[in-house]
């Protein structure tokens, strides 16, 4: 085990293998430097990797310390906006290019996952996304038809088709995302850490870049014990931006996400539960998450962190919706729960910005970020070779400041505590 269990809790128990790098010693040089060992900068230092270029990857912590080793697991397809929402952001040109793109994301983790061997309990299944309410039957209503248009086999199950494979009355139905599924998330991490490293790429972890300069046409980048020279560089820090990106930060809405999960459950009780082992999450505005990992452990999760006195809470909250939700499970304990935080825009869009010459940052995947990450940072790898801009179906845009997001942040944090408390609906977008 190498991480806390508040934060990486299951699947740092779970996630085998872990691969072993050095850190950062001395004087180095490569084409590209890439900051930030998770989806996004494992997978761009595997594409430059297997197209030849020189790559080299600095990881503050270790592998997946960041949202990647801390998420759900989910391999959504999409953004979390409703196609429509994101054309009328963005424009129907960059738009449906970002819907098309992310819509396709899974192909390319499980097409990852499959060709590098990565054990990562990957299942493609699907993903559930299940209606709390009338209101939340509607909005899937739409997405159905949206994503349909589209040509997405994605079907709106009503109540009596959705209980048996959620395993639970208690919905009124729900969204079946065929293009989607699961994996074990930082057992992913690994796999793509050690396909980028037998394709060439130099990973160094505990190597925090500590300052960025432009000398003689070249990035020069320091950590403590080490200087990489490189003609490019790829930023993927996301939410787990540290000091030294601290005006990253200043652009995102930080956002927590707990998980409680149960031991291993009975065989009889854990494959009457999403008995396909889709993912599943709710329309509830304070969603909730639901999935079973391969040794049957049921884990669920929805907004807050399970810190000292949000712990007790939390767990309260846990244990009385699994009562309702899945009534088949006794004896309800947890063996572990973590939390991580989430990068949020106030238009849950992603950014991309250039923050210099061949310097360049895709982030803030807005909760959705196994898929995303993975193909940003591909898409970012052709552009930092090509030049070509379009490649990134994103519009550019300056890094700026979010308006009072330390007090957004901890209006997420309280909106959860008082709806997991008196369990009421709470408006937070
Ligand atoms: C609790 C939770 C639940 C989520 N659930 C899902 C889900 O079910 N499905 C989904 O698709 N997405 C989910 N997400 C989002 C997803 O985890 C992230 O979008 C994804 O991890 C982003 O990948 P990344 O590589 O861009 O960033 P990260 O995985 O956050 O990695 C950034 C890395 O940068 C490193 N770093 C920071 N500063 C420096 C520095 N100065 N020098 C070197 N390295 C540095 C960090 O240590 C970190 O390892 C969830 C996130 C959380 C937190």
């Amino acid at each position: 085990m190498k991480y806390d269990d508040v934060t990486h809790g299951l699947w740092d128990k779970t996630a085998l293998n872990a691969p072993s790098f050095d850190s950062i010693k001395g004087e180095h040089k490569a084409d590209v430097a890439i900051i930030g060992g998770g989806y996004t900068g494992l997978s761009a230092a595997l594409h430059l990797a297997e197209e030849g270029s020189d790559a080299l990857l600095l990881e503050a912590q270790d592998i997946g310390f960041g949202g990647a080793g801390r998420n759900v697991g989910l391999v959504n397809a999409g953004l979390w906006l409703m196609p429509e929402d994101v054309i009328a952001k963005l424009g129907k040109e960059i738009g449906e290019e970002l819907i098309r793109v992310l819509g396709a994301s899974p192909d390319l983790v499980f097409r990852l996952i499959e060709k590098h061997n990565i054990d990562c309990e990957a299942v493609r299944a699907g993903t559930l996304h299940c209606a709390d309410c009338s209101g939340g039957y509607r909005a899937l209503e739409q997405r159905e038809a949206q994503w349909q248009k589209r040509g997405a086999p994605v079907t709106l199950l009503k109540r009596e088709a959705a209980a048996p494979l959620i395993g639970s009355n208690s919905f009124m139905g729900a969204l079946l995302d065929k293009r989607a599924g699961t994996v074990q998330p930082l057992a992913y991490a690994y796999g793509l850490a050690k396909a980028a490293h037998n394709a060439g790429a130099k990973i160094y972890t505990k190597s925090p870049v500590t300052s960025i300069s432009r000398d003689n046409n070249q990035w020069k980048l320091i950590t403590p014990n080490g200087v990489v020279k490189a003609k490019a560089v790829i930023l993927a820090v996301q939410g787990y931006a540290d000091n030294a990106f601290k005006d990253m930060q200043q652009n995102l809405i930080p956002f927590n996400y707990f998980q409680f999960a149960t031991p291993p459950l009975p065989e009889d009780i854990s494959k009457t539960i999403l008995p396909e082992r889709h993912g599943a999450w709710d329309t509830n505005l304070v969603l909730s998450s639901y999935r079973i990992d391969k040794a049957g452990r049921l884990i669920v999760g929805s907004v807050g962190q399970v810190d000292n006195m949000g712990y007790a809470l939390h767990k309260s909250w846990a244990q009385r919706t699994v009562a309702k939700v899945f009534p088949q499970v006794k004896n309800i304990s947890f063996e572990h729960a973590w939390y991580g935080r989430i990068a949020m825009t106030t238009d849950h869009i992603p950014r991309f910005h250039i923050l210099g010459p061949d310097f360049i940052t895709v982030t803030s995947y807005n909760g959705r970020g196994i898929g995303p990450g993975s193909v940003f940072g591909k898409l970012m790898a052709s552009y930092i070779k090509s030049g070509d801009k379009s490649i990134i179906p994103l519009p550019l845009s300056e890094p700026s400041k979010v308006f009072m997001r330390e007090f957004r942040g901890l209006f997420y944090e309280v909106g959860a505590r008082i709806y997991h408390t008196a369990q009421r609906r709470v408006s937070f977008f």
